[in-house]
């Protein structure tokens, strides 16, 4: 099954104005399909982040077309938007963005609740998603007593929480340990190879390793597009 669950179309974004003028992106085009797993990789600054956020429509470039599972972001309300994110879309922040007066399972079960979800159906989601990263016994902490990792962890089973289709993760693996940190990505390819869509933004190339292509960022333009094989010289260390 070939079938495409982002198209970025010659995406530019800028930011500033005048001398101060940034250019993020510059005529990107990029296509996940289903069951694809996309590392991105590229210096500080290169228009990683910038990428993400505008494929999940947290954005809108300033010229270009963003197209989640064939319907154009720019031809829907802010409503209709809003609605995709919560039940297609599924975001791993670097700053984890965890609501801290909610335990881990009532953060991580969030968009579903907002979605409609009975709370039955909700918090069994919501458990499965911890136990996926190892987080069980934690469900019922709140973030503050919950170790940088493990914030970690709770917004990565939020992100891929009810089956989304399409997972956004940026550098998801940050604060966690190298063995935590494997375990994630294990997780995050298994929901790929379940059927979803994923890219993931990493400076690590081991992490790199488990995407099936890896995107080279440099000043906001693609400088490469290898499928993993090819690219495979330019990493060093294998996950798989
Ligand atoms: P990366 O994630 O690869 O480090 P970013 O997408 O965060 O890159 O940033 C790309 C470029 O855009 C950088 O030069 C950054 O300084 C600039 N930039 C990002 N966000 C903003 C913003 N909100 N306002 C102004 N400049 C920004
Ligand atoms: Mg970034």
């Amino acid at each position: 099954m070939n079938e495409e669950i982002l198209r970025l179309d010659g995406v530019t974004q800028e930011y500033g104005e005048g001398d101060l003028l940034v250019q993020a992106l510059q005529d990107v085009n990029l296509t996940v399909k289903r069951r694809e797993l996309v590392a991105i990789m590229g210096p500080s600054g290169s228009g990683k982040s910038t990428l993400l956020s505008i494929a999940g429509g947290l954005q809108v470039p300033a010229a270009g077309g963003v197209y989640i599972e064939g319907r154009r972001l720019g031809g829907m309300t802010d409503g209709e938007v809003a609605k995709l994110r919560r039940r297609s879309l599924g975001f791993v922040f670097q700053d984890f963005n965890l609501i801290p007066t909610l335990t881990a399972l009532e953060n991580v079960i969030l968009p579903l609740e907002l979605d409609g979800f009975r709370q039955r159906v909700a918090r069994r989601a919501g458990a499965e998603a911890l136990e996926s990263v190892g987080l069980s016994e934690r469900m019922h902490a709140y973030p503050d007593d919950l170790s940088g990792g493990q914030q970690q962890r709770v917004a990565i089973a939020r992100a891929v929480v009810g089956g989304r289709s399409l997972i956004l993760a940026d550098e998801p693996t940050g604060a966690l340990d190298s063995v935590t940190g494997e375990g994630v990505l294990r997780m995050l390819r298994g929901r790929v190879d379940a059927g979803a869509a994923a890219i993931l933004v990493t400076h690590e190339a081991r992490h790199a390793a488990w995407a099936d292509r890896i995107v080279f960022l440099r000043d906001g333009r693609v400088v490469d597009d290898s499928r993993r094989d090819g690219a495979e010289s330019l990493l060093s260390g294998s996950a798989r």
